[in-house]
């Protein structure tokens, strides 16, 4: 079956006589056994619910695994798999990651005695030397968010797997439509459902899924322990954005790649960051593991003010944190999502724009993005 069919059509509540077409929200916190010497599949929602099931196993499916878990954040999925490590233990990290990833490895993880090495993760060679005896997970971004760097995701499996550590990969940026990097060795694919899987900006949610049971027999017990599962109305909506990942995943991929040409070509922009570009370094490998470069741009104006006025004068993109969305969403990462880097670890320019593209007319975004970036210019020289 064709991949687009598996995705978009799956069983909504398996085992309901009522056989509905869109899974039940099980609003319950317990479930009544049917005696104290046979007890049934559901006792206690933080430890499994049929809605968040449902999710689990798509989330699984999308990744092409076995397990799926369904979080309350795309940081609690994180924080989930960070506790795989245990204390003496060591993390190999990327340099342009998630602020909220560095700052839970930077200032969490570091006071539980586990030690963490921040690599460019799209230098094997850097990966290579950082790995120590004690090494136990990799975690990388591909491509990296907001600079786009592509990471090697086999050679970086093959190097974690040789000293005995696990490769995860959180796959947020691209989503499992476009890359599945389960199917290139990952051991563990990390994502903020918060941004392509919900797609609405009305639900956040993380998801980890794996297809090693052993992995997968310690993330159920975190989750449970730690009670950092989604709630079953939150993996509704998650299921709801699910069916049309897909979809909006072409259009709103589709619409990038005419933005990007766009501000390659624009006199006022210095730098473009977009795997889809001819000019990208890390183009060829990014589509030897990717079918796509995604809908996520950045762009460098080489002027902080010129990239803040064309920002406030942008009318179809709301200046806006995350991505992923249906609404095309724009932001100053230094200033909003990466602030929670301290500046001496900061990767990324001031100026530097990232742009989420939604599924509005790409026509009326190009138009949008020249006027306010016209509009900028005329006001510094006015
Ligand atoms: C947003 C994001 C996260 C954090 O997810 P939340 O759902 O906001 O908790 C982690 N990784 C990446 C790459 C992200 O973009």
């Amino acid at each position: 079956m064709n991949r687009w069919t598996q995705i978009t059509t799956f069983q909504a509540s398996p085992g309901d006589p009522h056989r509905p077409n869109s899974t039940p929200i099980y609003q319950t916190a317990t479930f009544g056994q049917p005696s104290v010497n046979s007890l049934g599949r559901y006792d206690y929602s933080r430890s499994g619910n049929p809605t968040r099931d449902v999710l689990e196993s798509q989330l699984a499916k999308l990744e092409g695994v076995a397990h799926g878990f369904a979080f309350a954040s795309g940081m609690a999925a994180l924080s989930a798999t960070s506790r795989v490590l245990s204390c003496g233990q060591h993390l190999v990290a990327g340099i342009d990651l998630y602020g909220g990833t560095h700052r839970l490895l930077s200032q969490i993880l570091s006071r539980q005695g586990i030690e963490v090495s921040f690599v460019d993760t799209s230098d094997v060679s850097a990966v290579d030397k950082a790995i120590k005896p004690n090494t136990k997970l990799v975690l990388i971004e591909t491509p990296s968010n907001p600079l786009q760097h592509i990471a090697d995701i086999p050679k970086l499996a093959n190097l974690a797997h040789q000293a005995g550590a696990w490769l995860a990969v959180d796959n947020t940026l691209l989503s499992p439509w476009l890359q599945q990097p389960a199917q290139l060795g990952a051991d563990l694919v990390i994502h903020s459902a918060t941004k392509h899987l919900g797609g609405h900006s009305d639900v956040s949610a993380g998801a980890v899924t794996t297809d090693d049971p052993d992995l997968a027999r310690t993330l159920a017990f975190i989750q449970n322990a730690e009670g950092t599962a989604l709630s079953p109305f939150d993996s509704w909506l998650l299921l709801r954005g699910l069916q049309t990942l897909p979809l909006r995943i072409e259009r709103q991929q589709a619409s990038a790649g005419h933005v990007a040409a766009f501000l390659a070509s624009h006199p006022q922009v210095k730098r473009v960051h977009y795997p889809g570009l001819a000019t990208h370094p890390g183009r060829d490998l990014h589509f030897s593991q990717a079918s796509g470069a995604g809908s996520v741009i950045s762009f460098e104006t080489g002027n902080v003010q010129l990239s803040e006025r064309i920002l406030s004068a942008l009318q179809l993109f709301t200046i806006s944190v995350s991505f992923g969305s249906l609404h095309s969403l724009a932001s100053l990462p230094c200033r909003m999502s990466h602030a929670s880097i301290p500046v001496e670890s900061r990767h990324v320019g001031e100026d530097l724009i990232r742009l989420s593209i939604g599924i509005e007319d790409p026509g009326d975004l190009i138009a949008s993005l020249q006027t306010a970036i016209q509009r900028a210019r005329l006001a510094r020289s006015a």
